[in-house]
């Protein structure tokens, strides 16, 4: 009787603990992805986009081994023990999620498939430690990144990643859905073509970007990954969030590099601890299931947000006369990413000048991004709100000119996104509206008319935005 081994955020053969031992037990593999809208939050636009696709290049890549990748739609702790009993499976295997919600799921469906006389194995999932390995005395876990970063490694390398089966055995074919009937990719009006530009979703791709990074990109790293208008850092954060390809494949993938190379070492170093503030933000998404939605630091719950919808769209479209404000989320609108230096600065532009709640920011990199993480998301829109862990101090608010005249001091990363300013000199583009008319004229810029006028000060922004914190300070 055949395994039936579930995936989920780990749409990959090689590193897949539960796919290695259903393939290595002899018996025949029966994948299967469940689309279950009812678990967690439900996915935005931009990553059903990439789900379908990456459900395309998985169901290609268990083919060619001989296997087949079934999908089904509904409740997972409804359809799974269904085709248990349908395929006379005798066991299903998965690799855990440690969130809340999917471990309540994991649970009901041990019950049910005990029931039935089905084993059922959970695998270690895509952490570098699980959560229960790093907490206080007192039990809890960490907030605060450095020394939580330090602890995991003092733990060691993570476990050496497993080959990806060569061969699996076929199970009898069983019906599925067809993917096109999930409607995960956009109809009329298509609004996907950026997306296709950008990326190639699947396991093949992920891991060609990350040797592409580890040769070419790697050593500039530690200067380059603030640069915007570079291509500093290596794109694998939509691969990751789909487990294209394992944290710990990028660990040893990336001491191994630095190990033939040592002067990748600091570049390296730095990256994997990027690495850890993605780790970082699940264990804090662990410990706190409703961090996309409650404040981390009860002291903001009665914070002043403005309702303003004529600025939020502002925001969402890139028309806020920000320059580097508008080019990231333009550039989050076509690619379904948007460069973190960037994310910063339009997030805190989002919360501090326009003084619109976080929860409305991180809706829309939920529905845009394709990279959109429950635990990442929420956690860095916490951390430059200031309500969340670790956060920055509320009085840090960037200045969106500076920011953009330090980390795109040649405007190459503003032309690109926003054409409109394409012919404006690198001194004036981060500051369009303190140019005199004449240079506005000959950069072909009629400000109010083909680019907008700032649509707040920011000296006025930033008071207001403090004035409110102290609010919440003295509350
Ligand atoms: P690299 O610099 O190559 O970093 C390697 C990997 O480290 C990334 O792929 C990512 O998995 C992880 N990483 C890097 N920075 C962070 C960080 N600050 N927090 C958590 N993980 C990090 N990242 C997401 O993956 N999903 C999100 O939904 C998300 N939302 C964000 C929202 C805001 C407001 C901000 C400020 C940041 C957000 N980030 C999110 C973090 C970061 O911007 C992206 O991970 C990064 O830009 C991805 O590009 P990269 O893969 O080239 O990064």
């Amino acid at each position: 009787p055949p395994i039936i081994v579930w995936f989920r955020d780990d749409l990959r053969l090689s590193d897949h603990p539960a796919l290695h031992a259903a393939a290595t037990s002899g018996a025949p593999v029966l994948g299967l992805h469940v689309l279950d809208d009812s678990v967690g939050r439900p996915p935005g636009a931009a990553t059903r986009w990439w789900l379908a696709q990456s459900l395309r290049a998985l169901g290609t890549a268990i083919a060619a081994r001989g296997g087949s990748l079934v999908l089904r739609r509904g409740p997972a702790a409804r359809v799974i023990p269904e085709l248990a009993r349908e395929s006379g499976a005798r066991a299903v295997y998965w690799n855990g999620i440690a969130q809340a919600p999917h471990q309540a799921v994991e649970s009901q469906l041990e019950a049910t498939l005990a029931k039935l006389g089905v084993d059922s194995q959970t695998f270690p999932g895509d952490l570098l430690v699980p959560p229960s390995a790093i907490r206080t005395k007192e039990g809890r876990g960490l907030r605060v990144f450095t020394p939580f970063w330090r602890r995991v490694l003092s733990l060691g390398d993570p476990a050496k990643p497993l080959p990806a089966p060569k061969q699996l055995r076929p199970a009898p074919k069983i019906a599925g859905d067809v993917l096109e009937s999930w409607r995960l990719e956009p109809g009329k009006p298509d609004w996907a073509g950026g997306l296709r530009e950008t990326w190639t979703p699947g396991e093949a791709s992920a891991q060609e970007r990350l040797r592409d990074f580890l040769r070419h990109t790697a050593g500039a790293y530690v200067g380059d990954r603030d640069r915007p208008d570079r291509e500093g850092t290596s794109g694998l954060s939509p691969h990751l969030r789909f487990g294209e390809l394992s944290a710990r494949q990028i660990w040893h993938a990336a001491r191994f590099a630095a190990e033939e190379d040592p002067a990748l070492g600091p570049g390296i170093e730095k990256f994997l601890s990027e690495l850890g503030w993605r780790e970082f933000c699940r264990h804090l998404l662990h410990d706190h299931p409703d961090l996309g939605s409650e404040n981390l630091q009860a002291n903001f719950d009665g914070f002043p947000w403005r309702r303003d919808v004529r600025a939020l769209a502002a925001w969402q479209r890139g028309r806020t006369g920000y320059p580097i404000v508008d080019a990231g989320l333009r550039e989050l609108w076509h690619t379904g990413v948007m460069h973190n230096r960037v994310r910063m600065v339009v997030a805190s532009f989002l919360v501090k000048h326009l003084l619109i709640d976080w929860r409305e920011g991180e809706a829309w990199f939920w529905d845009t991004l394709v990279d959109a993480d429950a635990g990442s998301n929420p956690a860095n829109w916490q951390w430059v709100a200031g309500c969340g862990a670790d956060a920055a101090p509320y009085f840090r608010v960037f200045n969106p000119q500076l920011q953009g005249e330090r980390f795109d001091p040649d405007g190459t990363y503003v032309r690109r996104w926003v054409p409109e300013l394409k012919e404006m000199p690198a001194k004036l583009i981060h500051r369009p509206w303190q140019a005199t008319p004449i240079e506005l004229a000959s950069a072909g810029i009629t400000l109010g008319k083909t680019y907008p006028h700032p649509i707040i000060d920011h000296a006025r922004g930033r008071e207001r935005a403090l004035a409110a914190y102290a609010k919440i300070r003295k509350g």
